[in-house]
């Protein structure tokens, strides 16, 4: 029994930001298809918003807490970005090691003594499942900034946002996944996001970083189509996505078997000939060698644009779990 339950949440009864009010976003599976019409309309909006007048007041009195138990460079910054340009606040707990955490307070505790400062709580933590944990101990909404090797929902929000801006839809799409497929959150999170629009994955990986049996059976289940490789030349023609991931290093116990599969992959200009013309590579970053810095100028590189669509997502969720979009 927990000694103190979280208050209910209110009713996602709202129909101005489509269920989202209030509510903690934890995995992309909670997300219809109308959702994420939504949320990227809303994008669209804070695009435009940010490019005409930099910032707003939408968010104005209300405060963020950015909690970060694992190191984070483009996630953290954007949602601060983020909810700065909608004229919030934030709080920023970048250093855990300089807060109570480093004293041995609880998750629960953390989050709970959180909430009595702020009205939304981004958290990202190296355990899978502890934002979830930390969402049913609060009253307030949460947000995933990524949870251990489990899922990374906004970075997948603003990966199929990129898709869709950069090849104008999402529907019926080669999707090529390469590199740490079995640590790699995000691809975990992308691909469940893309289960319903009859794209055809092409999961390319080391036999050792394979992407997890129990994402593979949710692609078969959902009547998707995959096939697995470990050459990426074998797909790089027939590809429209090509999303190429670091190998995670943290996730390693034997750095030895860290070592036979780090550099598997490197994608340069060369094998970008063989590419469509119109197709795009994306990299949630950050890279260490994965994507050379030539291929940057090809036109079909979109990771910097991906980063920067980032914010705007951020925006749209901040704005639309507050009630005020
Ligand atoms: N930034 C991404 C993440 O937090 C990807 C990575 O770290 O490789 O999962």
């Amino acid at each position: 029994m927990q000694p103190n339950p979280a208050p209910a949440r209110p009713l996602p009864a709202d129909n101005v930001t489509n269920g989202l009010y209030g509510q903690d976003i934890l995995s992309v599976k909670q997300f219809t298809p109308a959702m994420l019409d939504y949320v990227f309309r809303v994008a669209d909006e804070m695009n435009t918003l940010v490019e005409r007048f930099g910032s707003a007041d939408l968010l104005q009195g209300k405060i963020m807490a950015n909690l970060f138990y694992e190191p984070s460079t483009r996630t953290s910054s954007s949602f601060m970005a983020a909810m700065q340009r909608l004229g919030g606040q934030v709080i920023p707990i970048n250093g855990v090691t300089f807060s109570s955490v480093s004293k041995g307070e609880s998750l629960a505790d953390t989050v709970r003594t959180l909430e009595c400062y702020a009205d939304v709580i981004v958290l990202r933590h190296p355990e899978a499942g502890s934002v979830a944990e930390a969402a049913h101990w609060a009253s307030k909404p949460v947000i995933s900034a990524g949870d251990g090797v489990g899922e990374h929902p906004t970075q997948a929000l603003l990966d199929a946002y990129t898709i869709r801006r950069e090849l104008g839809q999402l529907e019926g799409l080669t999707v090529g996944m390469v590199g740490d497929l079995r640590f790699g959150r995000t691809v975990h999170s992308l691909t469940r996001l893309l289960l319903d629009r009859n794209v055809k994955f092409r999961f390319v990986s080391p036999r050792l970083l394979r992407m997890p049996e129990e994402i593979r059976d949710e692609v078969s289940q959902a009547g998707g189509e995959f096939t697995e490789h470990e050459d990426v030349a074998e797909v790089i023609g027939e590809v429209d996505v090509l999303y190429v991931t670091r190998v995670q290093k943290e996730r390693f116990t034997d750095l030895t078997e860290y070592e036979k599969v780090n550099g598997a992959y490197t994608i340069t200009p060369e094998l970008l000939q063989e590419a469509k013309e119109e197709m795009v590579v994306m990299h949630p970053l950050p890279r260490v060698g994965e994507i050379t810095y030539e291929v940057d100028e090809d036109p079909r590189a979109a990771y910097f644009r991906q980063m920067q669509n980032g914010v705007y997502i951020r925006m749209a969720l901040l704005a639309a779990v507050l009630g005020k979009a």
